[in-house]
């Protein structure tokens, strides 16, 4: 047979067990599948604010660089219309300069690119002449231009935004240049400017030729701007949002937008884990709510588990205790309130029916005599220490047949055997209710009559001899018994036994058939 190894784990463990992990799986799952919503939204969210604010900043930015044109445009006709009187131009580059347009300086050069104006006055331009690349582009195209970010003669980074002056006849004079100075505050600073910068977000402007025209860190501005797909993107003219993670490895949330007017790109830029950050916190407070509702999750599974557990497991105790005379009404007890509880006490109690039944029967045959069907030893033995339990008082009728060994070695042991019988059937046509009879050897019998008196004994006894005297049980031969009585009213079932086998022995040793009885004191003063 296979043994199985005592299970550790109980059935109230594993509920429990089973309860709290699909619990925590579940609200895993709830957890990660809102974490996923709720990143995805706040990057699309990001992602679109981002965009949306470079748009603005790209409109803004248009807007001030053609309100600029137009100032210089318009400074540029007075100085035309002034023709070019030193204080006419001395008046209107001073007020262009002081104007609010953010221009950090305001200059007028010849032809030949020699400054004949400058403001502030306190730049030592005066009378220098500019041959950058730049002033002979200005020279040559004679029309109104915005630079890229260059050194200025006085070694600023800078951009210029320029017009043509112009004579009469369509003569050409020069031009009115203002700069906007790119690492120090204008123009471009006052319109990005700092105010971007808290939460992470920060602006970035790149020219047509990637270099930095504004960016947060000073240190960049003027540099060329990495590798980038969004850069490449927007200097193709193109306004959108990309999701990006650029070469050292940031994770970028990019909005973008193209300034036409200048040609160049705008780059609202958020990092994805400051993004995110709102959606740790937000994950940890969904987890403090989720805290209460699982611990009372937590106790209602430990009641539960309890009630559940609790009638198998009384089942169980009842059964492992082993069979008992009141283990029926203790099954019976167990209040099994669900189907399979139910099913099982109905089942064990079914079965023990049948156990009982069987170890009835074990008992009977382990009690009996089987030649007879009266009692054997075993059988007089529990009733003498049942009755003696109760204090019960007795009568004992002691009977054994008459030389009976004549009538084995006469008749053969068969006949012997049914001789045995009869004598017992005697003793059953005689005996009342409640009186227990015994074979307690090979032809000796015993009867014990429940409160009966010793005269009342004696007289049963006598019939009892008589009637088996009468009875023709041999056809050949009269079969006879001798019998002795004795009563007990008080002393010890042995000594009773003893009382009457004594009595017996008289009967036997005053010639057989014949009832002796035991005197009361003689029994009594024996038990004591
Ligand atoms: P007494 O009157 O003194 O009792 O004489 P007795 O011959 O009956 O003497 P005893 O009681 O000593 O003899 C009992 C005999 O009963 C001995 C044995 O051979 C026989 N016997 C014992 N058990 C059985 C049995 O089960 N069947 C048969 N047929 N004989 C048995
Ligand atoms: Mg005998
Ligand atoms: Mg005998």
């Amino acid at each position: 047979m296979r043994t199985e190894r005592r299970s550790r784990i109980n059935l109230r463990h594993l509920m429990l067990l089973l309860a709290i992990t699909s619990g925590i799986i579940m609200l895993l799952a709830g957890l990660l599948g809102a974490y996923q919503v709720q990143r995805q939204q706040l990057m699309d969210s990001t992602l679109a604010s981002n965009e949306a604010f470079a748009v603005k900043l790209a409109t803004t930015t248009t807007d001030l660089l053609r309100r600029a044109q137009q100032t210089l445009a318009y400074s540029a006709d007075i100085l035309q219309r002034g023709k070019m009187n030193p204080a006419v131009v001395r008046a209107e580059i001073d007020r262009l300069r002081e104007q609010g347009m953010g221009f950090n300086s305001v200059t007028v050069a010849g032809v030949d690119g020699l400054v004949t104006a400058v403001a502030p006055e306190n730049l030592a331009l005066l009378g220098r002449r500019i041959d950058s690349a730049e002033s002979l582009m200005i020279r040559r195209l004679r029309i109104p231009l915005i630079s890229k970010p260059l050194t200025t003669a006085l070694g600023r980074l800078a951009i210029v935004l320029s017009q043509p002056l112009f004579g009469e006849n369509y003569q050409y004079l020069g031009y009115l240049a203002a700069t906007l100075y790119l690492k120090t505050e204008g123009g471009l600073h006052r319109l990005i400017g700092e105010q971007y910068f808290h939460d992470g977000t920060y602006v970035y402007v790149v020219d047509s030729s990637r270099r930095l025209l504004y960016h947060p860190l000073p240190d960049r501005i003027g540099t060329l701007a990495n590798d980038d797909p969004v850069i490449d993107a927007v200097l193709q003219g193109r306004s959108g949002q990309q999701h990006v993670v650029d070469q050292q490895g940031n994770d970028m949330l990019d909005g973008y937008a193209y300034v036409a007017a200048a040609d160049w790109g705008i780059i609202v830029q958020r990092p994805t884990e400051v993004a995110l950050r709102r959606l740790d916190d937000l994950m940890q407070r969904v987890l403090w709510f989720t805290l209460g509702p699982a611990v009372l999750l937590l106790v209602l599974l430990w009641t539960s588990s309890r009630w559940i557990s609790r009638p198998l497991e009384q089942l169980a105790r009842i059964v492992r205790s082993g069979y008992e005379d009141g283990m029926v009404r203790q099954l019976e007890s167990v209040h099994g309130w669900y189907y399979e509880a139910q099913q099982l006490k109905y089942a064990l109690l079914a079965s023990l029916g049948t156990v009982s039944a069987r170890m009835g029967k074990l008992r009977t045959d382990a009690h009996t005599d089987p030649l007879t069907g009266l009692g054997n030893r075993r059988g007089l033995d529990a009733i003498l220490r049942s009755w003696q339990e109760l204090n019960r008082g007795f009568a004992v009728i002691s009977l054994d047949i008459d030389l009976f060994k004549s009538i084995n070695d006469t008749y053969g042991h068969d006949v012997g055997d049914r001789v045995i019988r009869s004598v017992g059937e005697w003793m059953q046509a005689q005996a009342r209710q409640g009186d227990a009879l015994f074979r307690t050897g090979g032809e000796e019998f015993l009867a014990l009559l429940p409160d009966v008196g010793l005269e009342h004994a004696a007289s049963i006894a006598e019939r009892l001899r008589m009637s088996i005297a009468d009875a023709s049980i041999l056809p050949q031969q009269q079969v006879t018994v001798s019998v002795g009585v004795a009563i007990r009213t008080g002393g010890t079932a042995e000594a009773v036994l003893k009382a009457a086998d004594q009595a017996l022995y008289c009967a036997k040793q005053e010639g057989r058939n014949r009832v002796v009885v035991a005197g009361r004191a003689q029994v009594e003063g024996r038990a004591q």
